[in-house]
């Protein structure tokens, strides 16, 4: 088959691999017939992610065709058609009983190297790195996915692929950011980072009932994309101190609640298991705007913080300090997609949310070199891809 295979920073190729086949009882094959690239892809591409190799296949917001079943797979069946969470859950951990899926116990078969960065081990992903599972991604024509009862999610309604895709991964990223921000009837929430989990997050919000919303970022179609269809109002934050900005919108008492929706793109990080560009990061580009850094400032006391964004490693100058001393709460975490995947597919179905309002690039697999550095450079109007394989 054809697949997207990571060489190494700003280098992925389409290439010709062996298809997947189903390896334990529990999988399934599932022919892709769309899949997007991801701001999580991007810290692969920018060379972030420590235990990627060459040749790794990338990717994790897809859907598709049920192919073939393992013989243990109850719920699926050749011909379904069906969304893949980014996320793999083995559905019967102490974890995902909880219904904390991102967080699995048995799904990492490298959990051991993850460990000794991190302790424990969070789920392994599609198409993100040795530490994180080393599966296979999804930017390809065919994904072998484990666990096939736990995670993808049968579309039966004939809604077009591109309104229910983005369940894989940032419709769901996006409202738990909202719902991690612990919103209260007509809190004011500031969103960093109008990118498709921004744009979900603001969508969100409303949902959870808040009274404003304030969405930062720079580039100008993502920003008109907040206001017009976000309704939120908005700072540019090269044309205006976002600090200064944000308390003189809420009359001095800064945001109730703050979402990070950009993670490690605009900070330094440094230290255990990063590649040479991240370390040169910490020193490099000090003095750019820190998203986290940013949000603990503005945010109100006792408001809350939600961090969607991905932060590879350790982030350097985070004022624990400011955040104790203001009561602050963060919550943050790969998203437990498999927790959102009806209420939110049922909000598609009744019409209450087009996810497809973010997608402005619709191409060939075979294109997906040159759009993962149109969608990082911001191109051409550029807020999500989705690739047909
Ligand atoms: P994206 O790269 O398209 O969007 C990021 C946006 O942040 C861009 O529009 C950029 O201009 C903006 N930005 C950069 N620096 C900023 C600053 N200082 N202040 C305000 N805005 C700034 O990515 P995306 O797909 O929207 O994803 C956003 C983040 O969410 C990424 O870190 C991604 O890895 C993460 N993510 C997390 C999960 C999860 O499970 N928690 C899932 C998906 C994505
Ligand atoms: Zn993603």
């Amino acid at each position: 088959m054809r697949a997207l295979c990571w060489h190494g920073e700003e280098d992925v190729r389409v290439e010709e691999v062996p298809d997947p086949e189903i390896a334990n009882p529990h999988d399934a094959i599932v022919e892709i017939t769309a899949t997007a690239i991801c701001g999580s892809d991007l810290h692969l591409y920018d060379g972030y992610v420590p235990s990627m190799r060459e040749g790794d296949i990338v990717g994790h917001e897809p859907m598709g065709e049920v192919v073939a079943v393992g013989e243990d797979v109850d719920t699926l069946e050749e011909g379904d058609r069906v969304v893949v969470p980014f996320t793999i859950s083995c559905g019967s951990c102490w974890f995902c009983e909880q219904d904390m899926y991102s967080l699995c116990d048995n799904s990492n078969p490298n959990a051991e190297m993850a460990r000794k960065v991190m302790g424990q081990s969070p789920a392994g992903l599609f198409g993100y790195s040795h530490m994180l599972g080393g599966y296979a991604g999804a930017q390809a024509e065919y994904l072998r996915v484990p666990f096939a009862d736990v995670g993808p999610i049968t579309v039966d309604s004939d809604l077009p692929d591109e309104q229910v895709l983005l369940l894989s991964d940032v419709f769901p990223t996006g409202y738990m950011a909202a719902e991690n921000a612990e919103i209260d009837e007509d809190d004011t929430v500031a969103v960093w980072g109008c990118g498709p989990v921004g744009q979900f997050a603001i969508q969100s919000a409303w949902l959870f009932d808040a009274g404003r919303v304030i969405a930062i970022d720079r580039v100008p179609e993502r920003l008109a994309m907040a206001r017009e269809h976000g309704d939120a109002e908005t700072i540019h934050f090269e044309e205006a101190d976002v600090y200064d900005r944000l308390l003189a919108m809420t009359g001095g008492r800064g945001p109730d609640r703050c979402i990070d929706a950009v993670g490690t793109e605009a900070h330094g990080t440094g230290l255990m298991g990063l590649t040479d560009k991240a370390k040169q990061q910490v020193n490099l580009e000090a003095d750019r705007p820190h998203v986290l850094r940013q949000a603990i400032k503005c945010c109100r006391k006792g408001g809350t913080l939600s961090v969607p964004g991905v932060y590879v490693g350790h982030a350097d100058n985070v004022p624990v300090g400011p955040l104790m001393n203001k009561g602050l709460t963060v919550n943050t975490g790969q998203t437990h997609v498999q927790r959102y995947l009806e209420p939110l597919l049922a909000k598609i179905e009744d019409g209450e949310i087009d996810p497809s309002f973010v997608v402005t690039h619709r191409e060939p697999l075979e294109k997906g070199p040159e759009m993962y550095e149109t969608f990082r450079d911001k191109e051409d109007g550029c807020i999500k891809v989705v690739l047909d394989p």
